[in-house]
């Protein structure tokens, strides 16, 4: 891809600050048992992840992630369709979408998409309704193996299938119209779109660590399950660290956990390595 320009990369900097997924949120999980059952979507904040349409805020996604995309395209910053990286990434994609349905049967019918975006960061997103990104950043940053990628992905595929931007925008806005308007709209089931107001950047969601936590796990899970060693969350965290060394970015220094995330992850292996088959490829199981 052809290197961005200084002055897009400001920009694309501070329209993405706060970006849907922090990758380097820190979670601390409780390990639980290990299990074949999937990691299910923990049902909190079910309700109100209820109130907002969830077409509606795919539609709303789709439209900003092609807005997204045309802006990188005319600062040359978006890779081309034949881009090695490009063909890596969406490949390694597609091994883990059969899988999705798992925890989100409408990911049978989103459109995904994944992109590669010129952007100094170390990031990724995956907008709902499957319009997926990786800066390279990451790229560049970490030299990340497939399996690493895969769990990069994974991770930011569970943020989308698990809903947690719906779940943040119903609580933003509930938060905004108050206790009275609350229960108005809870008597009328969902909240309409103007007062989501679904036109809000999506990408300056923050996720919570209950979240990030979520999705580390069934990440892990979807990386394992497409034939993916889901050990390697271990050694990407492990190159996160190093490339963070000397001046830790404002994510590092506000989340100091990046070891504790390890440590986590470590001890969520015993659930999914007994999942994950070098030889399954693309099985859905
Ligand atoms: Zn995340």
């Amino acid at each position: 891809m052809t290197v961005p320009s200084e002055r897009y990369l400001a920009r694309a900097l501070r329209r993405l600050a706060g970006l849907v997924c922090v990758l380097l949120l820190a979670p601390a999980w409780s390990q639980g048992p290990a299990s074949d059952a999937p990691v299910k979507p923990s049902g909190v904040d079910a309700t109100l992840r209820r109130l907002v349409p969830a077409d509606s805020l795919e539609n709303s996604a789709a439209q900003q992630y092609s807005q997204l995309k045309q802006g990188a395209a005319q600062k040359r910053a978006l890779a081309p369709e034949n881009h090695p990286d490009l063909i890596r990434l969406r490949a390694i994609t597609q091994r883990m979408l059969p899988i999705a349905p798992r925890w989100n049967e409408r990911a049978r019918s989103w459109h995904w998409e994944v992109n590669l975006l010129g952007s100094a960061q170390v990031n990724a997103f995956c907008m709902p309704g499957g319009k997926i990104a990786v800066y390279s950043g990451l790229l560049k940053n970490l030299q990340p193996t497939d399996d690493e990628l895969a769990v990069v992905i994974g991770h930011e595929i569970a943020h989308a299938l698990l809903e947690h931007s719906r779940g943040r925008i119903a609580k933003d806005q509930l938060t905004q119209l108050g206790a009275t308007a609350l229960s108005h709209l809870l008597n009328l089931g969902q909240i309409g779109n103007s007062a989501l107001g679904l036109g809000a950047n999506m990408l300056s969601l923050k996720f919570s660590r209950g979240d990030e936590t979520e999705a580390d796990r069934v990440g892990l899970e979807l990386a394992a399950r497409a034939g993916y060693d889901p050990r390697a969350g271990v050694t990407l965290w492990q190159k996160m660290e190093r490339a963070s060394g000397g001046a830790p970015p404002e994510w590092l220094s506000s989340h100091p956990a990046g070891n504790n995330r390890i440590r986590e992850i470590e001890a969520e292996l015993p659930r999914v390595l007994p999942l994950y088959n070098p030889t399954s490829g693309a099985q859905s199981r």
